[in-house]
Protein backbone atom coordinates (compact mmCIF):
# COMPACT_ATOMS: atom_id res chain seq x y z
CA UNK A 1 0.00 0.00 0.00
CA UNK A 2 1.90 2.94 -1.21
CA UNK A 3 0.44 6.79 -1.74
CA UNK A 4 1.48 7.46 -4.95
CA UNK A 5 0.20 8.19 -8.03
CA UNK A 6 -1.90 7.08 -9.95
CA UNK A 7 -2.89 6.50 -13.31
CA UNK A 8 -6.01 7.61 -14.68
CA UNK A 9 -8.08 4.93 -16.02
CA UNK A 10 -11.17 5.91 -18.45
CA UNK A 11 -11.10 9.41 -16.81
CA UNK A 12 -11.20 7.38 -13.42
CA UNK A 13 -9.44 7.33 -10.67
CA UNK A 14 -8.78 3.48 -9.77
CA UNK A 15 -10.55 2.67 -6.11
CA UNK A 16 -8.54 1.01 -3.34
CA UNK A 17 -9.96 -2.08 -3.31
CA UNK A 18 -12.90 -3.30 -0.93
CA UNK A 19 -16.45 -4.38 -0.90
CA UNK A 20 -17.41 -0.48 -0.90
CA UNK A 21 -15.91 0.48 -3.61
CA UNK A 22 -16.89 -2.79 -5.57
CA UNK A 23 -20.54 -2.47 -4.31
CA UNK A 24 -20.79 1.77 -4.59
CA UNK A 25 -22.22 3.85 -7.82
CA UNK A 26 -19.16 5.79 -9.60
CA UNK A 27 -18.42 9.46 -8.45
CA UNK A 28 -17.61 12.28 -10.19
CA UNK A 29 -13.66 12.70 -10.56
CA UNK A 30 -12.30 16.04 -8.94
CA UNK A 31 -9.49 17.70 -11.07
CA UNK A 32 -5.81 17.48 -10.77
CA UNK A 33 -3.96 20.33 -9.11
CA UNK A 34 -1.99 21.86 -12.46
CA UNK A 35 -0.15 25.71 -12.18
CA UNK A 36 -0.47 27.80 -9.19
CA UNK A 37 -3.16 28.52 -7.26
CA UNK A 38 -4.32 30.80 -3.43
CA UNK A 39 -6.10 29.64 -0.91
CA UNK A 40 -7.13 30.67 2.84
CA UNK A 41 -6.29 26.81 3.80
CA UNK A 42 -4.71 23.80 1.68
CA UNK A 43 -5.75 20.67 3.52
CA UNK A 44 -3.54 17.50 2.64
CA UNK A 45 -5.78 14.51 2.63
CA UNK A 46 -9.30 13.38 1.35
CA UNK A 47 -10.51 11.17 4.08
CA UNK A 48 -12.59 12.40 7.06
CA UNK A 49 -10.43 14.42 8.64
CA UNK A 50 -9.82 16.48 5.77
CA UNK A 51 -13.32 16.76 4.01
CA UNK A 52 -15.05 17.17 6.93
CA UNK A 53 -12.22 20.44 7.63
CA UNK A 54 -13.36 21.73 4.10
CA UNK A 55 -16.99 21.07 4.16
CA UNK A 56 -16.43 22.98 7.94
CA UNK A 57 -14.14 25.75 6.70
CA UNK A 58 -15.97 26.28 3.51
CA UNK A 59 -19.56 26.78 5.93
CA UNK A 60 -17.98 29.24 7.59
CA UNK A 61 -17.32 31.11 3.78
CA UNK A 62 -12.96 30.49 4.44
CA UNK A 63 -11.72 29.79 1.16
CA UNK A 64 -10.25 25.73 1.26
CA UNK A 65 -8.09 23.83 -1.46
CA UNK A 66 -7.67 20.23 -0.53
CA UNK A 67 -6.00 17.88 -1.94
CA UNK A 68 -5.71 14.05 -2.12
CA UNK A 69 -3.08 11.78 -3.57
CA UNK A 70 -5.30 9.50 -4.76
CA UNK A 71 -8.91 9.64 -4.61
CA UNK A 72 -11.14 10.92 -2.37
CA UNK A 73 -12.21 8.28 0.28
CA UNK A 74 -8.68 6.47 -0.87
CA UNK A 75 -7.24 5.59 2.84
CA UNK A 76 -8.75 4.36 5.41
CA UNK A 77 -11.49 6.54 6.07
CA UNK A 78 -13.13 4.44 2.66
CA UNK A 79 -12.56 0.73 3.52
CA UNK A 80 -12.74 0.81 7.52
CA UNK A 81 -15.14 -1.45 9.73
CA UNK A 82 -17.76 1.49 9.40
CA UNK A 83 -18.33 1.40 13.41
CA UNK A 84 -19.49 4.23 15.23
CA UNK A 85 -18.03 3.93 18.86
CA UNK A 86 -18.45 5.83 21.35
CA UNK A 87 -16.34 7.70 23.65
CA UNK A 88 -12.50 7.16 22.92
CA UNK A 89 -10.13 4.63 22.80
CA UNK A 90 -9.60 4.35 26.25
CA UNK A 91 -12.38 3.35 28.61
CA UNK A 92 -13.30 5.92 31.52
CA UNK A 93 -11.40 4.01 34.26
CA UNK A 94 -7.83 4.33 32.53
CA UNK A 95 -8.62 7.90 31.40
CA UNK A 96 -10.30 8.35 35.34
CA UNK A 97 -6.85 7.04 36.74
CA UNK A 98 -4.51 8.92 33.86
CA UNK A 99 -6.04 12.43 34.08
CA UNK A 100 -8.65 12.49 37.12
CA UNK A 101 -12.36 12.59 36.61
CA UNK A 102 -12.72 15.87 35.60
CA UNK A 103 -10.81 15.27 32.26
CA UNK A 104 -12.48 11.98 32.08
CA UNK A 105 -15.85 13.25 31.87
CA UNK A 106 -14.91 15.98 29.23
CA UNK A 107 -13.26 13.09 27.38
CA UNK A 108 -16.47 11.12 26.78
CA UNK A 109 -18.74 14.47 26.15
CA UNK A 110 -15.94 15.14 23.12
CA UNK A 111 -16.73 11.47 21.85
CA UNK A 112 -20.52 11.88 22.38
CA UNK A 113 -19.74 14.93 20.46
CA UNK A 114 -17.61 13.33 17.80
CA UNK A 115 -20.85 11.07 16.69
CA UNK A 116 -22.75 13.75 16.98
CA UNK A 117 -20.98 15.72 14.43
CA UNK A 118 -21.48 12.62 12.23
CA UNK A 119 -24.64 12.00 12.48
CA UNK A 120 -25.19 15.85 11.86
CA UNK A 121 -23.64 15.24 8.85
CA UNK A 122 -25.36 12.34 7.48
CA UNK A 123 -28.31 13.96 7.95
CA UNK A 124 -28.00 17.99 7.31
CA UNK A 125 -26.32 16.53 3.77
CA UNK A 126 -28.77 13.31 3.23
CA UNK A 127 -26.13 10.80 2.84
CA UNK A 128 -27.14 7.67 1.90
CA UNK A 129 -24.46 5.77 3.84
CA UNK A 130 -26.47 2.65 5.88
CA UNK A 131 -26.26 4.15 9.10
CA UNK A 132 -28.03 1.75 11.20
CA UNK A 133 -28.16 2.37 15.07
CA UNK A 134 -26.63 -0.24 17.72
CA UNK A 135 -22.81 -1.40 18.06
CA UNK A 136 -21.91 -4.01 21.01
CA UNK A 137 -18.56 -4.59 22.43
CA UNK A 138 -18.16 -8.34 22.97
CA UNK A 139 -16.59 -10.22 26.24
CA UNK A 140 -13.50 -12.84 24.75
CA UNK A 141 -12.78 -14.02 28.01
CA UNK A 142 -14.65 -14.81 31.26
CA UNK A 143 -12.24 -13.36 33.55
CA UNK A 144 -12.81 -9.88 31.93
CA UNK A 145 -17.14 -10.57 32.70
CA UNK A 146 -16.98 -8.86 35.94
CA UNK A 147 -15.48 -5.81 35.17
CA UNK A 148 -17.10 -5.51 31.74
CA UNK A 149 -20.78 -5.63 34.08
CA UNK A 150 -19.45 -3.07 36.14
CA UNK A 151 -18.41 -0.76 33.54
CA UNK A 152 -21.64 -1.01 32.27
CA UNK A 153 -23.10 0.03 36.17
CA UNK A 154 -20.35 2.82 36.31
CA UNK A 155 -21.39 4.42 33.05
CA UNK A 156 -24.87 4.86 34.10
CA UNK A 157 -24.12 6.10 37.21
CA UNK A 158 -21.45 8.05 37.18
CA UNK A 159 -21.20 9.54 33.85
CA UNK A 160 -25.23 9.31 33.24
CA UNK A 161 -24.40 7.69 29.88
CA UNK A 162 -27.80 5.46 29.68
CA UNK A 163 -27.61 4.04 26.21
CA UNK A 164 -25.40 1.11 27.63
CA UNK A 165 -26.55 -2.07 29.09
CA UNK A 166 -25.36 -5.34 29.95
CA UNK A 167 -26.26 -8.38 27.62
CA UNK A 168 -25.78 -11.54 29.32
CA UNK A 169 -23.89 -14.42 27.81
CA UNK A 170 -27.12 -16.09 26.15
CA UNK A 171 -28.94 -13.12 25.06
CA UNK A 172 -25.62 -12.11 23.48
CA UNK A 173 -25.65 -15.38 21.54
CA UNK A 174 -28.91 -15.09 20.42
CA UNK A 175 -27.89 -11.41 19.08
CA UNK A 176 -25.22 -11.93 17.36
CA UNK A 177 -24.94 -15.55 16.03
CA UNK A 178 -21.74 -17.06 17.72
CA UNK A 179 -21.50 -18.45 21.24
CA UNK A 180 -18.15 -17.37 21.07
CA UNK A 181 -18.50 -14.68 23.60
CA UNK A 182 -18.87 -14.54 27.27
CA UNK A 183 -21.10 -11.45 27.90
CA UNK A 184 -20.99 -8.29 26.03
CA UNK A 185 -21.68 -4.34 26.36
CA UNK A 186 -24.68 -3.03 24.03
CA UNK A 187 -24.75 0.83 23.17
CA UNK A 188 -28.08 2.02 21.78
CA UNK A 189 -26.04 5.41 21.11
CA UNK A 190 -23.29 3.77 18.54
CA UNK A 191 -23.85 2.20 15.59
CA UNK A 192 -22.44 1.49 11.56
CA UNK A 193 -22.13 2.96 8.39
CA UNK A 194 -20.72 2.30 5.06
CA UNK A 195 -17.79 4.63 5.18
CA UNK A 196 -16.84 5.24 1.39
CA UNK A 197 -20.80 5.87 0.87
CA UNK A 198 -19.99 8.53 3.65
CA UNK A 199 -16.76 9.50 2.77
CA UNK A 200 -18.08 10.00 -0.79
CA UNK A 201 -21.05 12.56 0.73
CA UNK A 202 -18.65 14.73 2.48
CA UNK A 203 -16.75 15.28 -0.72
CA UNK A 204 -20.00 16.06 -2.52
CA UNK A 205 -20.76 18.43 0.60
CA UNK A 206 -17.54 19.88 0.39
CA UNK A 207 -17.64 20.78 -3.12
CA UNK A 208 -21.14 22.12 -2.64
CA UNK A 209 -20.48 24.57 -0.17
CA UNK A 210 -17.26 25.83 -1.90
CA UNK A 211 -14.45 24.01 -1.23
CA UNK A 212 -11.75 23.19 -4.20
CA UNK A 213 -11.58 19.12 -3.94
CA UNK A 214 -8.75 17.97 -5.86
CA UNK A 215 -8.04 14.15 -6.85
CA UNK A 216 -4.29 12.81 -7.80
CA UNK A 217 -2.92 15.55 -6.14
CA UNK A 218 -0.08 14.29 -3.97
CA UNK A 219 1.85 16.90 -1.85
CA UNK A 220 5.77 16.33 -2.17
CA UNK A 221 6.69 18.92 0.46
CA UNK A 222 5.24 22.09 2.29
CA UNK A 223 7.20 25.08 2.72
CA UNK A 224 7.47 28.16 5.31
CA UNK A 225 8.24 32.01 3.63
CA UNK A 226 6.21 34.85 4.53
CA UNK A 227 3.16 32.04 4.07
CA UNK A 228 2.91 28.60 3.58
CA UNK A 229 3.03 27.14 -0.37
CA UNK A 230 2.38 23.72 -0.77
CA UNK A 231 4.03 21.30 -3.60
CA UNK A 232 2.90 18.70 -5.99
CA UNK A 233 4.81 17.61 -8.93
CA UNK A 234 1.85 19.83 -11.40
CA UNK A 235 1.57 22.94 -9.08
CA UNK A 236 1.49 24.57 -5.82
CA UNK A 237 -0.82 26.42 -3.28
CA UNK A 238 -0.48 29.60 -2.04
CA UNK A 239 -1.95 29.76 1.56
CA UNK A 240 -1.96 31.06 5.09
CA UNK A 241 -2.68 28.04 6.87
CA UNK A 242 -1.95 24.25 6.26
CA UNK A 243 -3.96 20.85 7.47
CA UNK A 244 -1.98 17.93 7.23
CA UNK A 245 -4.78 15.21 6.95
CA UNK A 246 -3.11 12.32 6.29
CA UNK A 247 -2.98 10.37 9.17
CA UNK A 248 -1.35 7.14 8.60
CA UNK A 249 -0.79 7.46 4.76
CA UNK A 250 1.42 10.93 5.38
CA UNK A 251 5.19 9.98 4.90
CA UNK A 252 7.99 12.75 4.22
CA UNK A 253 6.16 15.86 4.66
CA UNK A 254 6.43 16.63 8.75
CA UNK A 255 8.68 14.89 11.04
CA UNK A 256 6.88 16.27 14.18
CA UNK A 257 3.32 15.33 13.06
CA UNK A 258 4.75 11.68 11.82
CA UNK A 259 6.82 11.51 15.02
CA UNK A 260 3.63 10.99 16.81
CA UNK A 261 1.65 8.58 15.10
CA UNK A 262 2.10 4.81 13.94
CA UNK A 263 0.96 3.68 10.90
CA UNK A 264 -0.84 0.23 11.63
CA UNK A 265 -2.15 -2.27 8.86
CA UNK A 266 -5.49 -3.69 8.97
CA UNK A 267 -7.47 -6.27 7.39
CA UNK A 268 -11.43 -6.94 7.25
CA UNK A 269 -13.30 -9.90 4.77
CA UNK A 270 -16.95 -9.60 3.23
CA UNK A 271 -18.92 -12.64 3.10
CA UNK A 272 -21.23 -13.25 0.07
CA UNK A 273 -24.91 -12.28 0.55
CA UNK A 274 -25.79 -14.60 3.30
CA UNK A 275 -29.26 -12.99 4.62
CA UNK A 276 -26.96 -11.28 7.34
CA UNK A 277 -28.86 -8.52 9.51
CA UNK A 278 -32.25 -9.33 8.97
CA UNK A 279 -34.56 -12.08 10.49
CA UNK A 280 -33.59 -15.86 9.80
CA UNK A 281 -29.83 -14.41 9.16
CA UNK A 282 -27.01 -14.10 11.19
CA UNK A 283 -27.30 -10.85 13.24
CA UNK A 284 -30.99 -10.43 12.63
CA UNK A 285 -31.47 -7.13 14.45
CA UNK A 286 -28.58 -5.96 12.37
CA UNK A 287 -26.09 -4.15 15.09
CA UNK A 288 -22.51 -4.20 14.57
CA UNK A 289 -19.73 -5.81 17.11
CA UNK A 290 -16.35 -5.29 18.24
CA UNK A 291 -14.95 -7.36 21.34
CA UNK A 292 -12.41 -6.95 23.90
CA UNK A 293 -9.37 -8.33 22.34
CA UNK A 294 -6.57 -6.24 22.29
CA UNK A 295 -5.89 -6.29 18.43
CA UNK A 296 -9.73 -6.44 18.28
CA UNK A 297 -12.10 -8.44 15.90
CA UNK A 298 -14.86 -6.42 14.64
CA UNK A 299 -17.72 -7.35 12.20
CA UNK A 300 -21.15 -6.30 11.18
CA UNK A 301 -24.08 -7.06 8.73
CA UNK A 302 -23.89 -4.24 5.39
CA UNK A 303 -27.15 -3.19 4.22
CA UNK A 304 -26.91 -6.54 1.22
CA UNK A 305 -26.97 -8.77 3.73
CA UNK A 306 -23.22 -9.71 3.42
CA UNK A 307 -20.92 -10.29 7.14
CA UNK A 308 -18.17 -8.15 7.51
CA UNK A 309 -15.38 -9.09 9.74
CA UNK A 310 -12.15 -7.22 10.45
CA UNK A 311 -9.63 -8.70 12.44
CA UNK A 312 -5.49 -9.31 12.39
CA UNK A 313 -2.99 -6.63 11.43
CA UNK A 314 0.55 -5.98 10.51
CA UNK A 315 3.23 -3.86 11.62
CA UNK A 316 6.26 -4.07 9.17
CA UNK A 317 4.29 -2.11 6.10
CA UNK A 318 3.64 -5.27 4.23
CA UNK A 319 0.18 -7.25 3.38
CA UNK A 320 0.08 -10.78 3.98
CA UNK A 321 0.00 -12.50 0.41
CA UNK A 322 -3.63 -14.17 0.43
CA UNK A 323 -5.65 -11.09 2.87
CA UNK A 324 -8.66 -13.39 2.91
CA UNK A 325 -7.30 -16.69 4.30
CA UNK A 326 -5.32 -14.70 7.00
CA UNK A 327 -8.71 -13.03 7.94
CA UNK A 328 -10.36 -16.19 7.52
CA UNK A 329 -8.56 -17.84 10.52
CA UNK A 330 -9.80 -15.07 13.03
CA UNK A 331 -13.46 -15.24 11.19
CA UNK A 332 -13.56 -19.11 11.94
CA UNK A 333 -12.99 -18.40 15.39
CA UNK A 334 -16.06 -16.19 15.79
CA UNK A 335 -18.03 -18.51 13.38
CA UNK A 336 -16.81 -21.81 13.13
CA UNK A 337 -19.85 -22.85 11.60
CA UNK A 338 -19.35 -20.55 8.36
CA UNK A 339 -16.38 -22.70 7.06
CA UNK A 340 -18.07 -23.13 4.22
CA UNK A 341 -19.50 -19.92 3.28
CA UNK A 342 -18.36 -18.32 0.29
CA UNK A 343 -15.55 -14.99 0.79
CA UNK A 344 -16.69 -12.52 -1.93
CA UNK A 345 -13.33 -9.66 -0.77
CA UNK A 346 -10.77 -9.17 1.27
CA UNK A 347 -8.63 -6.21 1.91
CA UNK A 348 -6.43 -4.06 3.98
CA UNK A 349 -6.05 -0.31 5.21
CA UNK A 350 -3.66 1.96 7.07
CA UNK A 351 -4.69 3.42 10.11
CA UNK A 352 -2.72 5.21 13.15
CA UNK A 353 -2.43 4.83 16.84
CA UNK A 354 -0.47 7.15 19.35
CA UNK A 355 1.16 5.82 22.21
CA UNK A 356 -1.99 6.58 24.96
CA UNK A 357 -4.07 6.12 21.95
CA UNK A 358 -6.10 8.91 22.49
CA UNK A 359 -5.62 11.19 19.08
CA UNK A 360 -3.25 13.48 18.32
CA UNK A 361 -4.72 17.32 17.31
CA UNK A 362 -2.23 19.95 17.42
CA UNK A 363 -0.89 23.38 15.99
CA UNK A 364 2.65 22.59 15.38
CA UNK A 365 3.68 25.86 13.91
CA UNK A 366 2.04 28.65 13.18
CA UNK A 367 -0.45 28.54 10.29
CA UNK A 368 0.29 24.39 10.26
CA UNK A 369 -2.38 21.98 12.10
CA UNK A 370 -2.39 17.98 12.41
CA UNK A 371 -4.87 15.63 12.79
CA UNK A 372 -4.63 11.71 13.43
CA UNK A 373 -3.32 8.95 15.26
CA UNK A 374 -7.49 7.88 16.56
CA UNK A 375 -6.39 4.64 17.24
CA UNK A 376 -9.34 2.72 15.97
CA UNK A 377 -12.40 5.11 16.57
CA UNK A 378 -12.05 7.65 13.50
CA UNK A 379 -15.36 7.13 12.32
CA UNK A 380 -16.40 9.51 15.07
CA UNK A 381 -13.38 11.47 15.87
CA UNK A 382 -11.86 11.90 12.29
CA UNK A 383 -15.07 13.63 10.80
CA UNK A 384 -14.85 15.94 14.70
CA UNK A 385 -10.87 16.26 14.30
CA UNK A 386 -11.82 18.03 10.60
CA UNK A 387 -14.76 20.52 12.35
CA UNK A 388 -12.96 21.40 15.58
CA UNK A 389 -9.71 22.20 13.59
CA UNK A 390 -11.78 24.66 11.23
CA UNK A 391 -13.38 26.17 14.30
CA UNK A 392 -10.32 26.84 15.65
CA UNK A 393 -9.00 28.38 12.35
CA UNK A 394 -12.31 30.29 12.58
CA UNK A 395 -11.10 31.81 15.97
CA UNK A 396 -13.49 29.23 17.74
CA UNK A 397 -10.65 27.39 19.68
CA UNK A 398 -12.52 25.69 22.38
CA UNK A 399 -12.80 22.22 21.51
CA UNK A 400 -9.50 21.95 19.61
CA UNK A 401 -7.87 23.40 22.92
CA UNK A 402 -9.37 20.64 24.58
CA UNK A 403 -7.59 18.31 22.10
CA UNK A 404 -4.35 19.99 22.11
CA UNK A 405 -4.19 19.87 26.14
CA UNK A 406 -3.56 15.92 26.06
CA UNK A 407 0.19 15.03 26.65
CA UNK A 408 1.05 12.87 23.99
CA UNK A 409 4.51 11.31 23.61
CA UNK A 410 6.35 10.85 20.01
CA UNK A 411 6.80 6.80 19.42
CA UNK A 412 10.59 6.06 20.27
CA UNK A 413 13.40 5.73 17.33
CA UNK A 414 13.26 7.31 14.26
CA UNK A 415 11.08 6.82 11.41
CA UNK A 416 13.33 2.89 10.39
CA UNK A 417 13.96 1.99 14.23
CA UNK A 418 10.69 2.43 15.40
CA UNK A 419 9.13 -0.28 13.86
CA UNK A 420 11.40 -3.07 15.42
CA UNK A 421 10.11 -2.03 18.77
CA UNK A 422 6.59 -1.64 17.26
CA UNK A 423 6.54 -5.17 16.20
CA UNK A 424 8.23 -6.27 19.79
CA UNK A 425 5.70 -4.42 21.48
CA UNK A 426 2.48 -5.02 19.20
CA UNK A 427 3.06 -8.72 19.21
CA UNK A 428 3.54 -9.53 23.06
CA UNK A 429 0.24 -7.60 23.56
CA UNK A 430 -1.57 -9.48 20.94
CA UNK A 431 -0.22 -13.19 22.40
CA UNK A 432 -1.95 -11.78 25.60
CA UNK A 433 -5.07 -12.19 23.14
CA UNK A 434 -4.62 -15.32 22.96
CA UNK A 435 -3.98 -16.68 26.52
C1 LIG B 1 -9.19 -1.82 8.14
C2 LIG B 1 -9.59 -0.66 9.01
C3 LIG B 1 -10.72 -0.75 9.80
C4 LIG B 1 -11.10 0.32 10.61
N1 LIG B 1 -12.29 0.23 11.28
C5 LIG B 1 -12.73 1.32 11.98
C6 LIG B 1 -14.01 1.29 12.58
O1 LIG B 1 -14.78 0.33 12.45
N2 LIG B 1 -14.38 2.37 13.33
C7 LIG B 1 -13.58 3.47 13.47
O2 LIG B 1 -13.96 4.42 14.15
N3 LIG B 1 -12.36 3.53 12.85
C8 LIG B 1 -11.94 2.50 12.10
N4 LIG B 1 -10.74 2.58 11.44
C9 LIG B 1 -9.95 3.82 11.52
C10 LIG B 1 -10.52 4.92 10.62
O3 LIG B 1 -10.74 4.42 9.34
C11 LIG B 1 -9.53 6.09 10.58
O4 LIG B 1 -9.29 6.55 11.89
C12 LIG B 1 -10.05 7.28 9.77
O5 LIG B 1 -10.58 6.87 8.54
C13 LIG B 1 -8.94 8.29 9.56
O6 LIG B 1 -9.36 9.26 8.64
P1 LIG B 1 -8.31 10.28 8.05
O7 LIG B 1 -9.07 11.18 7.14
O8 LIG B 1 -7.58 10.94 9.15
O9 LIG B 1 -7.25 9.40 7.25
P2 LIG B 1 -7.40 8.56 5.91
O10 LIG B 1 -8.80 8.18 5.65
O11 LIG B 1 -6.38 7.48 5.95
O12 LIG B 1 -7.05 9.61 4.77
C14 LIG B 1 -5.76 10.11 4.57
C15 LIG B 1 -5.66 10.51 3.12
O13 LIG B 1 -4.51 11.33 2.95
C16 LIG B 1 -3.98 11.08 1.69
N5 LIG B 1 -2.58 11.52 1.69
C17 LIG B 1 -1.57 11.08 2.49
N6 LIG B 1 -0.43 11.72 2.21
C18 LIG B 1 -0.73 12.61 1.21
C19 LIG B 1 0.03 13.55 0.48
N7 LIG B 1 1.35 13.72 0.69
N8 LIG B 1 -0.61 14.33 -0.45
C20 LIG B 1 -1.95 14.19 -0.68
N9 LIG B 1 -2.70 13.28 -0.02
C21 LIG B 1 -2.10 12.50 0.91
C22 LIG B 1 -4.15 9.58 1.48
O14 LIG B 1 -4.16 9.21 0.11
C23 LIG B 1 -5.49 9.33 2.17
O15 LIG B 1 -6.57 9.29 1.26
C24 LIG B 1 -10.32 1.51 10.64
C25 LIG B 1 -9.18 1.60 9.85
C26 LIG B 1 -8.82 0.53 9.03
C27 LIG B 1 -7.61 0.67 8.17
Amino acid sequence: MTVGRRAVEGGRLPDAPSLYAASTDPVPVYPQLVGSVRADVAIIGGGFTGLSAALHLAERGIDAVLLEANSVGWGASGRNGGQLHSGQRRDQDWLEKRFGLDTARQLLQLGEEAKATTLDLITRYRIDCDWRLGLIDAVHSPRLVDDERRYVDKLRSDYGYEAVTWLHRDALAETISTEHYHGGRRDNGAGHLDPLKFARGLARAAAGAGARILEDSQVTRIVRGRSWTVETAEGRVDCETVILAGNGYLEGIDKEAEAHVMPIDNYILATAPIGAGAAGGPIPAGEAASDTRFVVYYFRPTADGRLIFGGGETYGRRDPADIAAFVRRHFLKVYPDMADTRIDHAWGGRLAITTNRLPFIRRLKPGLYTAGGYSGQGVALAPFAGKVIADAIADNPGRFDAFAAIPQRRFPGGRLLRYPALVAGMTWYALRDRL
